[in-house]
């Protein structure tokens, strides 16, 4: 029987990469797309060689073709840190909503199923705590973190429309923080900010007084849930995260111990928007996937923690176009 077809944007990415891993494993043919503007290919070299691979580089946002057929779509190419999205808040609009748009069209032509990657940063600065699927968030559009918060939201909404109005099949995943290999240390997150600050002997940097709470999901409890997702009946949105809660003055010192460090910290002014609370509520995960997080912090941070310390030792560049 021939291989069932995946497409996966922001294949070159930390989590597309680890899709392609995982779809690899399950022995789908996997085409990874990406423009590379905060991706790198060196998170999906491994892959080159084997027959049931593919990659494009292209960007999402300007017309998509894929020959042959397509069984699944999932879009999972936009920039994701606040570094990055800061920087090109325009492309990153327009992956969101042209990106989206073109593949959703793609996914009605090939009959595929589609998936998109949303964010906890829908509910924005939330007032419920923890959030579940049904708050419909607190976010300032015209504030700086709305380039990316926006462009998510229009994305749930236009793949709702797709849903609803074309009958299209589609999965909406709303992830919350997620850690592992093949982070960037310098992507401008907490957890590779701390981890290389601690390698490299440099006082943590921390935002405001450190009493900001963030959950961390080790990423292969993230593709697991996705996974299952995907091949679930569920169309309407559903969180993917750890809900095991922490503040950022708790991880710093979680940090330095891990490490083996002294704690240093650096008290900096907090960015204008940034959350004050981040906890998922995992009911429905739970309920409709069958899934919760197996991987604790302790043991997601050491194995996080061998891949920054090579990193170190042999940097490598992001691409950028
Ligand atoms: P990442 O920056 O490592 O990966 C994104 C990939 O998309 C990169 O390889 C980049 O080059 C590619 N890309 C960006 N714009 C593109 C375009 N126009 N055309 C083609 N490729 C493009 O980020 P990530 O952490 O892997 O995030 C992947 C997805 O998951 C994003 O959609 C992000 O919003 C979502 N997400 C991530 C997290 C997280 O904790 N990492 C949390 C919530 C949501």
């Amino acid at each position: 029987m021939a291989k069932k077809r995946v497409l996966i944007t922001g294949g070159a990415g930390f989590l597309g990469s680890h899709l392609c891993d995982r779809f690899i494993k399950e022995g789908f043919h996997v085409i990874a797309m990406d423009n590379l503007i905060t991706g790198n290919l060196e998170n999906i070299e491994h892959l080159f060689k084997l027959k049931n691979f593919e990659f494009y580089h292209h960007d999402v946002s300007k017309f998509v073709h894929v020959p042959g057929k397509l069984d699944y779509i999932l879009h999972f190419a936009s920039p994701a840190s606040p570094i990055d999205y800061l920087k090109i808040p325009i492309q990153t609009l327009k992956v969101g909503s042209l990106g989206t748009h073109n593949l959703l069209g793609l996914a009605k032509n090939k009959g595929a199923r589609m998936l998109i990657a949303s964010t906890s940063e829908v509910y924005g600065d939330p007032l419920v705590h923890p959030q579940n699927e049904d708050y419909w968030g607190n976010v300032n559009p015209v504030g700086p973190r709305g380039c990316y918060d926006e462009a998510k939201r229009f994305q749930e909404a236009m793949t709702m429309a797709y849903h609803m109005h074309h009958g299209l099949e589609t999965r909406i995943v709303r992830i919350f923080n997620t850690y592992g290999p093949r982070m960037r240390l310098d992507d401008g997150r907490v957890l590779p900010a701390f981890l290389s600050q601690a390698l490299r002997g440099e006082p943590l940097s921390i935002f405001g007084d450190g009493s900001q709470t963030r959950s961390f999901c080790y990423v292969d409890d993230l593709v697991e849930g996705i996974y299952r997702l995907l091949f679930s009946d569920y169309a309407l949105p559903v969180n993917v995260g750890n809900p095991s809660e922490i503040t950022i003055k708790e991880f710093a010192e979680e940090i330095c111990k891990l490490t083996g460090v002294e704690l240093k910290v650096e008290y900096q002014p907090l960015p204008k928007d940034d959350p004050q609370k981040r906890q998922p509520d995992i009911t429905k995960a739970r309920e409709i996937l069958g899934w919760e997080p197996q991987v604790d912090r302790a043991e997601g941070l050491k194995r996080t923690l061998e891949y920054f310390k090579e990193k170190i030792q042999t940097p490598t560049e992001t691409v950028e176009n």
